[in-house]
């Protein structure tokens, strides 16, 4: 049935663009090649995890981050098979994991650093403890055409305040009326997404940075090779970005702000762009990428254009999906009067600007827009 309501999910593969710039992330959805953490878990770490202090872990995931890229394109060109290496008794993953559990003590998974030891139950800007709460999972059939059907898993809670959020009710106001999912359980939701036909596995939310211990954990336990795609508002921290770049096989980053005071204003943090451009840098050197940029009323000017001019100067390999949809949601709707500026829709004057800019840049947005 789906196959008529989104035909393009598979003519979008007929597209040149799409086809070069999504390449890795189309042979793992095709079974072609093994997922990164599928990866991971064959770099031997010679030595337990366990037994090292945060420093020496991190020496050790600098080692193993090298030999994963030394192997990587071997790999990609079909010249090494993971059966061709042995199982290690400790392996990269078990390093990576290791050391978000470390970082959970003295949280800094995301930019806001609130350094807050989530497993004593402290909590931080985004409220969450030690354990990862999914309010929903399902196959997503109204993401790009090259990612449906998405495995989409939605987890509560979000290190942003954006007053807009069409996600409020899980990011925002009840964030802990889902289920706590350990890590097994996260990977047996994530096989059932993939035996009855997603494409990837769709982390999102709410935000999956504050779940990011229990994401990476479950990927010890998944037994079926599927891309693990990040759909994130990019606020990771530095060493958040170091332990994802080598199992997301593909990014699909907000991009919402061209200013930091438009941020500030309208999703409660500091120092968004330079935060966000660093972190998507490290993503489109380190896989495939579509990035998301929302068209907002009044905001082409001070946002849309230096975003879609960054992206053409810095992501050129990137597909990017420029977004017309946006409606006031959440406090927007309910206090118009607060947010004058984004209180009603883009008009087509805005939006047709947003649309001739990105074909002016070359940016490839078509098949995704
Ligand atoms: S994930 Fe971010 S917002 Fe949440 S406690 Fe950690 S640093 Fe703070």
């Amino acid at each position: 049935m789906w196959r008529l309501l989104r035909p393009d999910a598979y003519t979008v593969w007929q597209e040149k663009g799409v086809r070069e710039r999504l390449n890795w992330y189309y042979m793992v959805m095709r079974d072609e090649r093994p997922a990164k953490f599928l990866i991971c878990r064959k770099i031997d770490a010679e030595m337990n995890p366990a037994e090292l202090d945060l420093n020496g872990l991190w020496d050790l995931h600098e080692s193993l981050s090298e030999r994963f890229w030394s192997l990587f394109p071997k790999i990609s060109s079909g010249n090494l098979s993971l059966d061709e290496l042995e199982e290690p008794r400790w392996n990269f993953l078990d390093v990576k994991v290791e050391i978000a559990y470390r970082m959970l003590a003295e949280c800094r998974f995301c930019e806001h650093k609130c350094k807050v030891n989530r497993l004593k139950g402290e909590r931080g800007v985004c409220r969450l403890g030690a354990d990862a709460i999914v309010h929903s999972w399902f196959h997503h059939y109204g993401e790009e055409a090259p990612l449906v059907p998405s495995g989409t898993i939605f987890y509560g809670s979000c290190n942003f305040r954006c007053v807009f959020c069409q996600n409020y009710d899980i990011s925002q106001e009840n964030v802990f009326s889902g289920v706590i999912v350990n890590p097994r359980q996260l990977a047996l939701m994530q096989e059932e997404l993939r035996k009855k036909g997603a494409r990837n596995i769709n982390h999102v939310g709410g935000e999956p940075t504050p779940n990011l211990h229990v994401i990476l954990d479950s990927m010890r336990y998944l037994r079926v090779n599927v891309p693990q795609l990040w759909n994130s508002n990019m606020y990771c921290s530095q060493e958040t970005m170091k332990l994802l770049r080598e199992v997301i096989d593909i990014w699909l980053p907000d991009f919402k702000y061209g200013n930091d005071e438009c941020a500030e204003k309208l999703s409660a943090v500091k120092g968004y762009v330079g935060i966000v451009t660093r972190n998507l840098k490290i993503a489109h050197n380190s896989g495939d990428m579509i990035i998301r940029h929302l068209v907002m009323p009044n905001h082409v000017k001070c946002c849309t254009e230096p975003v879609l001019r960054w992206i053409s100067e810095h992501c050129q390999r990137a597909l990017v999906n420029v977004m017309g949809q946006y409606r006031p949601e959440y406090l927007v709707a309910r206090y118009p009067e607060k947010y004058p500026d984004i209180a009603r829709s883009p008009n087509p004057g805005e939006i047709r600007r947003a649309f001739a800019l990105a074909e002016e840049l070359g940016l490839c947005y078509k098949p995704v827009s």
